[in-house]
């Protein structure tokens, strides 16, 4: 039987593979079993921040499991500790819960801020559409998409969808409890938020009291160039909730709530049996200290702004197939004018590797080491491509 057939047998289908079997990654290459070599602009996702097989990442794992790979939260380890101190001192956030994944991290953060607006008389929490939160029933509550909604049904109660980067239509008052929000849309089509937008919220909250709840599970941890996507604006979320690059590849998530929501929780309102896995954090802390201490951060903002640079070249010589480049950092979305699957699988057939969200976004989402001569090879495929399919 081929891989594709024991797939088949294997699993429930929710997947579309990739054409793909991977032997092994190193940097930002992925190589197949056949030896072929794929520069992976994917990222697993947007996180492998640090690419494949970092030797610092490997040793930690590699130490950390020599010493013990799970306690229970009944312990604290000093892996989790130092992680969750890296997050304070580099995001200004004061207190820290570790999930295991982002939509885990969602559900934390709308339990507190139920509890929260428990005493406030708040009930209604606010998202928007296009947004994408995550698979679990209070993520799925917060998003309009019918392909991730349908058959679902019913979803949580007190929960309202209102138009993404629409001032006017930001119908908030003293009953909302909280506006979760992805400063730039990732699944969506990786759609920035406007400032007028951001501002609108800002100013409303203020009048109102509400709480504001970014979801960074793909723009966090410098990815954009700055610590969040929300550094961008001139707003100062309650909470922010982190996953995809902490874990250098391993599961985990990460809340982050502000001085504003430090006591919601007491002992036993919220846990996990997982969350903050001592390998997990130990391979955190490695990422946390090469964004934020050792330049890739800065690497995110630089390498973006030339790829941007190239891609707005592309588009202005494809322009029957381009019609926006956009993003911030190392999170970027190309629109096309049509479907981008047959493009990513030209891409794919050159070497390079990238994702193909909302139908017609090819979204660039690489490790933060690319180096400017890798994205020189990433444009020049994807000129020849761009060339051969207009
Ligand atoms: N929120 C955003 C913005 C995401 O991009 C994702 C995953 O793609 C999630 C939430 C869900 O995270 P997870 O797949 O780890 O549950």
């Amino acid at each position: 039987m081929t891989i594709a057939e024991r797939e088949r047998d294997a699993f429930f289908h929710t997947y579309k593979r990739l054409p793909l079997d991977i032997d092994r990654g190193e940097g930002v290459y992925l190589f197949d079993k056949s030896g072929n070599r794929y520069l992976d602009l994917f990222g697993g996702l947007a996180v492998n921040a640090l690419g494949y097989a970092h030797p610092g990442v490997v040793r930690a794992i590699h130490e950390q499991s020599k010493r013990f790979i799970h306690l229970s939260n009944y312990f604290v380890t000093d892996a989790a500790l130092e992680l969750a101190e890296l997050l304070r001192k580099h995001t200004g956030f004061a207190k820290v819960f570790f999930s295991n994944s982002g939509t885990e991290g969602i559900e934390g953060a709308i339990k507190i801020a139920r509890l929260w607006g428990s005493t406030r008389e708040k009930t209604e929490i606010v998202s928007f559409t296009n947004a994408f939160h995550g698979r679990t029933y209070g993520a799925l509550s917060m998003m309009d998409r019918v392909k991730y909604r349908s058959g679902f049904e019913p979803f949580l109660g007190n929960f309202s969808i209102l138009p993404f980067n629409d001032p006017a239509a930001l119908n908030l008052s003293d009953g909302t409890l909280a506006v979760f929000l992805e400063f730039i849309q990732g699944e969506g089509g990786i759609v920035p938020a406007s400032e007028e937008f951001v501002a609108a919220i800002a100013g409303l909250q203020r009048r109102h009291g509400f709480l504001v709840v970014a979801d960074e599970i793909q723009s966090g941890i410098g990815r954009t160039g700055r610590p969040f996507a929300f550094s961008h604006y001139d707003i100062s979320p309650d909470i922010a909730v982190v996953a995809k690059p902490l874990g250098g590849g391993l599961p985990i998530g990460a809340i982050l709530g502000s001085a504003a929501v430090a006591d919601v929780l007491d002992i036993g309102r919220h846990g996990t049996t997982f969350g903050g896995n001592p390998v997990s954090c130990a391979a955190g802390i490695v990422v946390m200290k090469e964004i934020f201490e050792s330049g890739l951060m800065r690497n995110a903002e630089t390498s973006g702004t030339y790829f941007m640079k190239g891609l707005g070249d592309l588009r202005e010589a494809f322009p029957s197939l381009v019609s926006a480049v956009r993003g911030k950092g190392l999170m970027i979305g190309v629109e096309l004018r049509r479907p981008c699957d047959a493009v990513v699988a030209e891409m794919l057939r050159g070497g390079v590797l990238a994702n193909c969200t909302n139908q017609n976004v090819i979204r660039i989402v690489p490790p933060l080491i690319i180096t400017k001569e890798q994205i020189d090879e990433a444009l020049r495929v994807m000129r020849s491509v761009f060339a051969r399919l207009t």
